[in-house]
Formats: C-alpha cells, sequence, structure tokens
C-alpha cells in the first residue's frame, strides 16, 4: 500500500462516500496525504479537512479536477494545493455547476427520446447538493434496473460515442492552467492514457505535442501512477514526465462507484518524496 494518493472524489462531486467517510477509509488504508480532486468544485474541501483534523493521522491537500476539451477530446487537469479564496476559481466553479445541470437535462431528455424512462427530477435527487455529472444518470440508470452498473451505463447509454452525448466542458487545458496558477495551484494532466477499468476513453492522441504547448503556460505535473496503468505505460509516462521537468503524480481517482475492480484509495500512488517537489514549487 502506499502513503499519497493524489486524485479522489467525494460526494461534491461524482462520488458516493461523503468528503469525511472518503478521509476516514483512506485513514484505515493507511495512506498518510490524499488530495480531494473531486470535478468542477471546491464544495468538499472542509468537511475533509476539518476530518482529517479530527484523526490527526492522515493530511489533505485541496484540490479539483477541471474538465476541459481539447480538439474534441475530453482532457482533465489536476489543481493542487488549491486555494478556496481565488475569484476567478469561484466564478468558474460556479459556472460549471449551471452549465453541467442544463446538461445532464439534456442527456437525460435525448436517453427518454429512446425509450429510456428515467425522469431529470430522479437523478437531481440522486445528486443531491453535488456537482452533478454523468455518474448520477448512470446511477438512476442502475436504480431503474437498465444496467446492472454504472460502467455498464457508460458503454450502453452515457459513453461519448453516444447518440444522447454531451460535453460538460466549455474550457481548454490552457485556459484551464491559467486558472489554476491564478489560485497559486499546480496543474497535473490527469489520466493521460487508456485505463479499461477507469473510464475506458479514448487516450489523448498526441500527447507529447500537448504537454509540449501546456509546460510553457505553467502545467507542473503528469499523472504516471493511475487506476490499472501496465507498467509499459507508466514507463512512457515516466519519460515525458522527465523530458518536460515534470513531477510524477497519481493516484487511484476512487469513487467509491460500485463498478468492479475499482482501484482502492492506497493501492496506487507516487511515492512520497514526489509530494515534497511539489510543495518546492508551491509560490
Ligand atoms: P462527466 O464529468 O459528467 O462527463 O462524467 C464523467 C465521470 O463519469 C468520470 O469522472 C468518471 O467518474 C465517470 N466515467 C466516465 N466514463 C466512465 C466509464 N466508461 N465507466 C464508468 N465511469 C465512467
Ligand atoms: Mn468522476
Ligand atoms: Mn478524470
Ligand atoms: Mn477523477
Amino acid at each position: 500500500m502506499f502513503d499519497l494518493d493524489l486524485h479522489l472524489h467525494s460526494t461534491a462531486s461524482d462520488g458516493t462516500l461523503s468528503p469525511s467517510q472518503l478521509v476516514n477509509k483512506c485513514a484505515e488504508n493507511g495512506l498518510k496525504v490524499v488530495a480531494l480532486t473531486d470535478h468542477d468544485t471546491l464544495d468538499g474541501i472542509d468537511e475533509a479537512i476539518v476530518q482529517a483534523n479530527k484523526l490527526g493521522t492522515i493530511e489533505v491537500i485541496p484540490g479539483i479536477e477541471v474538465s476541459c476539451s481539447w480538439n474534441g477530446i475530453e482532457v482533465h487537469m489536476l489543481g493542487l494545493f488549491t486555494r478556496q479564496d481565488n475569484v476567478r476559481l469561484s466564478e468558474y466553479c460556479n459556472r460549471a455547476r449551471k452549465n453541467r445541470l442544463s446538461r445532464s437535462k439534456k442527456i437525460v431528455e435525448g436517453l427518454q427520446q429512446i425509450g429510456i424512462e428515467i425522469t431529470f427530477e430522479k437523478v437531481i435527487n440522486l445528486a443531491g447538493n453535488a456537482v452533478i455529472g454523468r455518474p448520477h444518470i448512470a446511477k438512476a440508470l442502475v436504480e431503474a434496473g437498465y444496467v446492472k452498473y454504472p460502467k455498464e451505463a457508460f458503454d450502453l447509454y452515457l459513453g461519448s460515442s453516444h447518440s444522447s452525448y454531451y460535453p460538460s466542458s466549455t474550457i481548454s487545458p490552457i485556459e484551464a492552467i491559467e486558472l489554476l496558477v491564478d489560485s497559486n495551484a499546480l496543474p497535473v494532466l490527469a489520466h493521460p492514457m487508456r485505463s479499461k477499468v477507469k473510464s475506458g476513453r479514448n487516450p489523448i492522441n498526441d500527447l507529447s505535442r500537448l504537454v509540449s504547448e501546456l509546460k510553457p503556460i505553467g502545467l507542473q505535473g503528469i499523472e504516471v501512477y493511475y487506476g490499472d496503468y501496465t507498467d509499459k505505460q507508466i514507463d512512457k509516462l515516466s519519460l515525458i514526465a522527465q523530458d518536460n521537468d515534470l513531477i510524477e503524480c497519481g493516484g487511484s481517482d476512487f469513487h467509491n462507484s460500485g463498478n468492479p475492480g475499482e482501484p482502492q484509495p492506497g493501492t496506487v500512488g507516487p511515492p512520497m518524496e514526489n509530494l515534497h517537489k511539489l510543495k518546492d514549487r508551491l509560490k
């Protein structure tokens, strides 16, 4: 097991454990430092930090995972050591919350048009106070008996090639980095390669070009240790990190999703010395 996991989700976005429950689980799994990186929101961070302080054995790094699009594909940018008092980042989160709500409505309407009987009200109920995402629609599909688990909902109904798909993102990776740099956070390119057990989304074609475009804007890290990445994938990403002076990051991207084979917190992550390298780059 590892001491460091820099990619985790809670009920503030599409995870199913509250920030406190997540921190408890991470501590039980022996983790010493974890980053809460919910999609397009900082809402879970205060609760996670309070819980970590209560336990006294684990530290929480405030983070975020910003959804971006690049050449028509989905790219995710993590921000580590985000500040919650940054106006631009807060405004971005407010905008993203609203966009995601109207986008989810469109996706549900698309599903209804092909005869799927779920309601938007049900999906909103399942999301509660979370920043809504496709996993909440997936949950409605599981509950209505259309699929056995969320991943199956993505394979059959919610993937980016499906007719009812709409992208969530309105910003580019460059804009995401600018936002994060403005809030003194360290931008880290998330899951650059394909992972079967996680989303199954297509890999970033031309990764080297993207990285070399993003480095001068302020990219500081790249996920190398992620999900079920193979040794071959790790070696390749490690080389890209070295060539571009990026810190090798990563984590489980745990959502407590109920999907078979989901990597648990603490089963994958970077070495602890990389945390010190990250901290050295904070202004
Ligand atoms: P959204 O942010 O609304 O576009 O939803 C994307 C989220 O859905 C990701 O962060 C994952 O949590 C989840 N997800 C995406 N693709 C899959 C997949 N193929 N199987 C299971 N979960 C997925
Ligand atoms: Mn997610
Ligand atoms: Mn992601
Ligand atoms: Mn994630």
